[in-house]
């Protein structure tokens, strides 16, 4: 997680001559690649070899545990952090050497940027959107975020989980291609939580990528087409949420009740088991279950043994 105090458009101009696609963005699939990554603290290698890429219009979800190096990877890919080594690539631009148009179609979600201000809501987003081009129309983007009523509201009024809101309100006010997201619903409750997601599922289905760090395994299930997990610096592996770690080839344990008892069979083909049950038991089978390990089970496993 960080709080970070700079404006990321704060060197952009405002009559900034802003296309979707430039001529400095080859037309390709990919949107972020990563070779060979590394960044060293003083004697601590926080990225030891990072290789990632992530297509167009996917939304990728970094896992990890805190100190895993997430946040410097994605300092790196913002073009925020200067690496050791390695090659990078995002939207066909080497970040360190990017230019204001490149940053034009970059959207950050920041941690707490807008909440403490003295603006209302709308000033808020409006001067976020007057860095811009092209941006979305603040009533819009307000609206997209589900803070309408917060309009005319101070910023600094805003509860928690309506400052993250707003934060990503100014994420995405400017139209980005690619939108990092940081840890976005750390203090939502679970209602916002899943208005955001529909967002993010919104904002996915205009053919905006993403990559987002989060500490909520339900959240990379539910919103993520791959989730990569960092662990010491390095990717552990890097999967569809259904398949991380062998998920879906993991064995199941079928459970039931027969005269009056819980009974459980841990076996690698359920279907068979249960269909063999329903025989033998005439029918219905009382109060089955049929349990497999969760992503959170399987990311406990993972991070606990780095490849
Ligand atoms: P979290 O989940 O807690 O946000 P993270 O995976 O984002 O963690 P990083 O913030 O990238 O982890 O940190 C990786 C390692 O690098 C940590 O050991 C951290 O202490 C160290 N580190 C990060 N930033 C700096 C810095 N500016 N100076 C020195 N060390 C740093």
């Amino acid at each position: 997680m960080r709080v970070r105090e700079a404006e990321l458009m704060a060197t952009e101009s405002p009559d900034l001559d802003y296309e979707p696609a430039t001529s400095t963005t080859p037309q390709t699939d990919v949107a972020i690649s990563v070779r060979g990554l590394r960044k060293t603290y003083g004697d601590h290698e926080a990225v030891a070899g990072v290789d990632l890429d992530i297509a167009r219009g996917e939304i990728f979800a970094l896992l990890g545990p805190n100190g895993a190096g997430k946040t410097t990877t994605v300092e790196i890919l913002e073009g925020y952090r200067r690496r050791d080594a390695g090659e990078v690539s995002v939207l066909g631009v080497d970040p360190a050497k990017a230019d204001a148009r490149w940053k034009s179609q970059i959207g950050i979600v920041l941690q707490g940027k807008g909440g403490d201000s003295e603006l209302t809501v709308a000033e808020t987003v409006r001067v976020q959107a007057s860095y811009f081009a092209d941006p979305r129309p603040v009533e819009e983007v307000v609206g997209l975020v589900g803070l309408t009523e917060k309009l005319k509201a101070r910023a600094s009024s805003l509860s928690g989980g309506q400052q993250r809101r707003l934060d990503v309100a100014l994420g995405i006010v400017g139209r980005p291609r690619l939108l990092f997201l940081d840890e976005p619903t750390t203090g939502f409750d679970p209602e916002a939580r899943r208005q955001f997601w529909e967002l993010i599922r919104q904002l996915r289905a205009l053919g905006t990528t993403m990559l987002l760090t989060t500490h909520y395994l339900d959240e990379a299930e539910a919103l993520a087409d791959r989730v990569g997990v960092i662990a010491a610096g390095r990717i552990v592996e890097v999967a569809v949420p259904a398949e991380l770690g062998g998920r879906h080839l993991a064995p199941a344990r079928v459970r039931w009740v027969e005269d009056g008892r819980q009974r459980e069979e841990t076996t690698a083909t359920p279907t068979a088991v249960i269909q063999e049950l329903s025989k033998h038991l005439g029918g219905e089978i009382p109060e089955l279950s049929v349990l497999r390990p969760s992503l959170e089970d399987i990311y406990l496993q993972m991070i606990e043994e780095p490849a």
